[in-house]
């Protein structure tokens, strides 16, 4: 069976995107930018994609009929965050393109099918047990300790997750998990984390973005930088190979983003995937010639995709909530403009009026003509904010 041919939507005709974070927001500037109008469906008055979409659709994920009204008006529709109920992008499937399939989603979504697919895919990852009982806890092979066990669905940011030394600690671990099924991995020593975007289209092609390298603190990423420094060139070459047969195995639509971890002894894993852009690749607006949010647009509306081009090294920082409270706990703005008087600074803020420690309200992402210098750049940027330096110096 050959691969089915391109068939573009047309400029002027509406996207779909359920959820309205910040990851839909730089969709819906893709997409605009592109001609196409956006309606996006989220419960939030407030949400970041909804105040830049052309329409915002406030109801619930699984409200009927706001999903029959995205289904009329749109062409085509995405999601932008991992844990949407498939339903709802089943029943968009029912009347519109839908990318990623809803089958794609549930796979990203559940930590035990995720392993499974990697191995389908040829694609090794770390030693692991699905735990769907006490039982399971107390057979585990004790080669999995020490170990990391996470919830099998609904985690992020590194919430859901507990190290555990032994025996005790798991089963301990698992009743205070609230007895869901979970996956515990053996805890591994990483020498690195790396991440990977891939962009499918319905025919087939594929493109990948170059290899993004992640510091994450505190469970949250904090720095990506690429090129990925001290990382070797077959390895990276590997991980998109890897990303590439992972979206190939499920016929994947779309963006999809893999997490890959580097083993002290130098071996590549893979952690986990996202069905969607992904924090790690926000340095490809300001990076890149082509951004991973354009590339979800062009899969999407049956564009062609254009191989990305890094044009400049740089330094992605996350700013998280807790940049808006000083030492005391007071609320303050962060000095933007002595970070701004910096050069190569692009400033992304997500339009988020309540700030929280943990909560995602921006990026800052350091563009330089050489690696060396955007790592410098962004380390002083660091120090005005008072960001974490990991990945810096
Ligand atoms: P995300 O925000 O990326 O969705 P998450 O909450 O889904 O994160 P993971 O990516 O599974 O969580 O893990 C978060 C971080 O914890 C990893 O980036 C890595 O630093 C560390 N980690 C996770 N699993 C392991 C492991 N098996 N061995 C060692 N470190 C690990
Ligand atoms: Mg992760």
């Amino acid at each position: 069976m050959s691969a089915p041919t391109l068939n573009p939507l047309h400029p002027g005709e509406w996207l779909g995107m359920l959820g309205g974070g910040q990851l839909g927001r730089m969709a819906v500037h893709a997409a605009q930018a592109l001609g196409y109008r956006v309606a996006v469906l989220d419960p939030d008055r407030h949400s970041p994609a909804g105040a830049a979409a052309d329409e915002h659709l406030q109801a619930g994920y699984d409200d009927a009929g706001a999903l029959t009204q995205l289904a009329s008006r749109c062409a085509a529709a995405s999601t932008e965050f991992e844990n949407v109920p498939a339903a709802a992008l089943s029943r968009l499937a029912q009347d519109i393109d839908v990318a990623p399939a809803a089958i794609a989603v549930a796979v990203c979504q559940d930590r035990a099918a995720e392993k499974a697919h990697f191995q389908k895919a040829g694609v090794p990852c770390a030693p692991h047990a699905v735990l769907r009982g006490a039982a399971d806890c107390a057979g585990v092979d004790p080669a999995l300790l020490p170990g990391i066990l996470k919830t099998a669905r609904m985690g992020y940011d590194g919430k859901g997750q507990r190290r555990v030394n032994d025996a005790a600690e798991l089963a301990a671990a698992f009743a205070e998990l609230g007895g869901v099924t979970c996956v515990l991995e053996q805890r591994l020593p990483l020498a690195a984390e790396l991440s990977v975007i891939v962009s499918r289209g319905v025919d087939g092609q594929m493109v990948t973005l170059p290899v993004q390298r992640n510091w994450h603190v505190n469970g949250i990423l904090a720095t990506t930088a690429v090129p990925a420094q001290g990382i070797a060139a077959e390895l990276q070459a590997q991980a998109q190979q890897f990303a590439q047969s992972l979206a190939a195995e499920f016929g994947y639509v779309g963006v999809l983003c893999v997490e890959f971890f580097v083993l002290e002894d130098g071996r590549l894993l893979a952690n986990e995937m996202a069905p969607r852009p992904h924090n790690s690749g926000h340095y490809s607006i300001d990076a890149c010639s082509h951004s991973q949010f354009e590339l979800q647009v062009r899969a999407m509306a049956q564009l062609p995709l254009p191989e990305p081009r890094l044009h400049s090294a740089c330094v992605m920082l996350n700013l998280l909530g807790d940049l808006w409270f000083d030492a005391q706990g007071h609320r303050r703005e962060p000095n933007w403009a002595a970070v701004l008087r910096l050069e190569g600074m692009h400033l992304h803020l997500y339009g988020k009026a309540d700030p929280r420690p943990g909560r995602k309200m921006g990026h800052l992402t350091v563009t330089a003509p050489t690696a060396w210098e955007a790592r410098g750049q962004a380390l002083a940027a660091a120090r005005v904010l008072g960001l974490p330096e990991d990945g810096l110096v």
